[in-house]
């Protein structure tokens, strides 16, 4: 099947060569004008991985034969995605259980697959990914990567606002994972992301690929789990069914409403954002109005330039998307905390970016509706906001206890890209 360039409509590429170019021409997304038709019900009966190479074989087309995406996918989704019960019409759809414990894991190490896929059918021997993190991409594909031959790895994080812990999932490798601490916000990060893909002469020297969220590989990976939710419910819960998205870059509600398009029974969705509120803003003016970014708990969402948006605009005007199937609710430091006490007290240990989806299916649920929010990260990752807003200790999982006593091997970086083209060049 062939994605075109939502800014330049006429470029029309493969999915393996929009996985290698990752960004069209003047910065364009690639994402499918039309959608395949497939058999909800029968995928809703297959296991995991097994359904998630089929539903990937019919977006992607044969340019990956189904037995290759089988084998890909039961390596990637070895991990699963269990919906844990909250209340009676509330469950949490746990995203956290892979190596980097946060969502993430499930996009980065697909793509890291299908980069590789298209790197051999092209013939080229090294690539460079180059990406900024908001606190979780980098962790997931930096342990996608790690050790990959031909390939290095260089990800850009806003200095000091990520959490400790999560910073010490990427920046203790070392190999060929190459970790920059900018002296900026999360925007700035990206901003120097994409002068890196204005310089062709750069881009074509060290064969440079982005791995952020506008990869539309991951993006097609995170339909999988849509799915995987689904199958996990009854059928009445399946009949009235309202999502919560916790939203930075919106590439997490891109894939849901993907998942939707596709068929699969999702009444509405919910795309809740903290106070970063670009798009919220948005939905009710109608004024595209970026603010400065602001800090806050649920840091892996403080983005104001949201860049997976012009997909989600996509969809309503292909008219496969109705603006009634989604609704915005921007959820406060205070409303933040009050859901992960909140959450606390029903049983349930969360953390601040899963608990801005709670709060915002809190308000919005309907009777005889159930609804899910997205448990985007395990709540030790964000360890310190968890046990301040408690009251009482939290333990480590053994993937984050093994690295938190290691030492950051991050360089430090001017938010200046002339500074971080020596640091590429450096590379060649
Ligand atoms: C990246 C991230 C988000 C935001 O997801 P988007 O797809 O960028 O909207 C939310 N929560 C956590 C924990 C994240 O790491």
């Amino acid at each position: 099947m062939l994605l075109r360039n939502i800014k330049v409509p006429a470029q029309q590429v493969s999915f393996l060569d929009a996985v290698r170019i990752g960004l069209g021409e003047q910065q364009g997304l690639f994402f499918p004008a039309s959608w395949p038709t497939v058999d909800v019900d029968a995928l809703l009966a297959m296991p995991f991985a097994k359904r998630s190479a089929h539903l990937l074989h019919a977006l992607i087309g044969d340019e990956l034969p189904l037995a290759e995406l089988e084998q890909m996918l039961g390596e990637a989704f070895y991990f699963p995605a269990p919906v844990a019960p909250v209340t009676d019409d509330i469950g949490c759809l746990e995203l956290f259980h892979g190596p980097t414990l946060a969502f993430k894991d499930f996009g980065g190490r697909f793509m890291a697959r299908a980069l590789l896929a298209a790197q051999q059918r092209s013939n080229v021997s090294r690539t460079t990914i180059v990406t900024a993190t908001s606190g979780d991409t980098g962790a997931a594909v930096a342990h996608a990567f790690y050790r990959q031959a031909g390939v290095q790895v260089v990800i850009l994080f806003p200095k000091g606002k990520i959490s400790v812990l999560q910073e010490k999932l990427f920046t203790t490798l070392g190999d060929n994972i190459h970790t920059l601490a900018v002296d900026g916000d999360f925007d700035q990060c990206q901003a120097l992301v994409k002068e890196v893909f204005n310089d062709r002469d750069l881009v074509g020297r060290l064969n440079i690929n982005s791995a952020n969220s506008i990869n539309i590989s991951r993006l097609f990976a995170q339909v999988c789990y849509y799915f995987e939710a689904v199958a996990q419910l009854t059928p009445a819960q399946r009949e009235q069914l309202v999502i919560s998205v916790p939203s930075g870059n919106f590439g997490n509600l891109t894939a849901g409403l993907i998942a939707k398009t596709l068929g699969l029974p999702i009444k509405r969705m919910i795309a809740a954002t903290n106070a970063n509120d670009t798009v919220p803003r948005y939905w009710q003016s109608g004024q595209w109005q970026v603010n400065k970014t602001v800090a806050t708990l649920s840091n892996a969402m403080d983005v104001s330039a949201p860049n997976n948006w012009p997909r989600v605009e996509d969809l309503l005007a292909q008219g496969v998307i109705e603006r009634s199937a989604l609704s915005t609710q921007v959820v406060d430091e205070e409303d933040t905390q009050l859901g992960v006490r909140q959450l606390s007290q029903l049983g349930y240990l969360s953390e601040p970016h899963a608990a801005v989806a709670y709060r915002a299916l809190k308000r919005e649920l309907q009777p005889g509706e159930y609804g899910l929010f997205l448990g985007t990260a395990h709540p030790a990752k964000f360890k310190e906001s968890v046990e301040n807003i408690l009251g009482n200790p939290i333990a480590l999982p053994p993937a984050l206890a093994a690295v938190a006593g290691e030492p950051s091997l991050a360089g430090d970086l001017q938010a200046d890209f002339v500074e971080l083209r020596k640091v590429l060049l450096s590379l060649e």
